[in-house]
C-alpha cells in the first residue's frame, strides 16, 4: 500500500449545507499530474478511513486543495465536515486518474465538463499551463442545482483571471460557463441539454462540438456520464486512457453504493 501522509488543515470554507473545501499543507514528496485523484481521509477508531478525491489545487502549487461533499450519515465526510484549522488528514501518496493530458489527442478546444464535486479534477486542470499550450480554448462547464453550489467554482476562476503567472493565459483562452437547473440564473439546463441544443456552442461562439476538432474531459455522477458518454459516442468520439489517447475521457466523482 502506498504510503500516507499526515497533513495540517490551513483553512475550510463551507459554501452550501452540503459543501465545502479545504486547503492542506502537502508533503514534498507527493508528485501528481493536474486532474489527478487520491485517497483522503481521517483515522477513525486508531484505522485511516480513506476515500479518493480530486486535487482541486495545481502539482505546482505548495498547498492542497480539496471540494468536497457532505454526505449525511457518510462514513468520512459526516466527520471531514466538521475538520478546522489545525487539524491533521490523511492525504495517501499515490496519485492515478484518466483527466489528464496525455490520455487526449491534440486538438483546438478541450472541454471540461463537471457536475457537483466533479469540478474539482477540473479546478487542477484550468491551472495546467500545458492545456493552454496544447489548445486554443479551454472551456469550463460546471453544472450543479442551485446558484450558491457555484460559489468554489467561481471563487477559484476569478482568482486565476488575475493570477500573475497564469492570468494572461487564462483571459486568454479560458471560457467558463456555469449553469444550474433549479433556479433562474444568466445560464440555465443540463450539460447534455446544452451541448444538444448546440446552445452552449452558441452562446460561448464555437462551432459545434466535434471530434474532429474538439477534447473533452467528463467528471459526475454515474448518470451523467453515461448520458454525457452516449451524446459523444453518438457524434463519433472515441472515449482515450492513458495508454491509448482518445477524443474524451470519463472519471467518476463518486460510486453509487
Ligand atoms: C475517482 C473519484 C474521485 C472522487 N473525488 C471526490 C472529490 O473530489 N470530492 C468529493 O466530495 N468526493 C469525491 N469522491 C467521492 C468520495 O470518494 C466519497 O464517496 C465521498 O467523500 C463521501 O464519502 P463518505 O464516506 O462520507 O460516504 P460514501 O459511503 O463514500 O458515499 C455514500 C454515498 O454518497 C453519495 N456521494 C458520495 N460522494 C459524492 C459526491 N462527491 N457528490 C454527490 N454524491 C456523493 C453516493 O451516492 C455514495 O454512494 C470521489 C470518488 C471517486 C471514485
Amino acid at each position: 500500500m502506498a504510503a500516507i501522509n499526515e497533513e495540517r488543515v490551513l483553512s475550510v470554507t463551507h459554501w452550501t449545507d452540503s459543501l465545502f473545501s479545504f486547503t492542506t499543507t502537502r508533503s514534498p514528496t507527493f508528485r501528481f499530474d493536474n486532474g489527478q485523484f487520491t485517497m483522503i481521509g481521517m483515522r477513525v477508531d486508531g484505522k485511516p478511513l480513506l476515500r479518493a478525491y480530486s486535487m482541486a489545487s495545481a502539482n505546482y502549487e505548495e498547498e492542497l486543495s480539496f471540494f468536497s461533499i457532505k454526505v449525511p450519515n457518510g462514513p468520512l465526510t459526516s466527520r471531514l465536515q466538521h475538520i478546522n484549522q489545525g487539524d491533521t488528514i490523511l492525504v495517501g501518496e499515490k496519485a492515478t486518474g484518466t483527466l489528464v493530458q496525455h490520455a487526449l489527442l491534440p486538438g483546438k478546444t478541450l472541454y471540461l465538463f463537471g457536475t457537483g464535486t466533479g469540478l474539482a479534477p477540473f479546478l487542477s486542470v484550468i491551472k495546467d499551463p500545458e492545456a493552454y499550450e496544447r489548445f486554443e480554448k479551454v472551456v469550463l462547464v460546471h453544472g450543479c442545482r442551485q446558484v450558491r453550489e457555484l460559489g468554489y467554482g467561481e471563487k477559484i476562476v476569478a482568482e486565476l483571471m488575475q493570477n500573475e503567472l497564469m492570468g494572461e493565459y487564462a483571459r486568454e483562452k479560458l471560457l467558463y460557463y456555469p449553469t444550474v437547473t433549479r433556479e433562474p440564473f444568466k445560464h440555465r439546463g443540463r450539460i447534455t441539454e446544452l451541448v444538444e441544443t448546440g446552445k452552449l456552442a452558441d452562446d460561448l461562439g464555437l462551432p459545434a462540438i466535434s471530434p474532429e476538432t474538439d477534447r473533452v474531459m467528463l467528471c459526475g455522477s454515474p448518470g451523467m456520464l453515461a448520458d454525457c458518454s452516449t451524446l459523444l459516442e453518438t457524434r463519433g468520439f472515441e472515449e482515450g486512457s492513458n495508454a491509448n489517447p482518445g477524443q474524451f475521457v470519463i472519471e467518476k466523482a463518486f460510486v453509487e453504493k
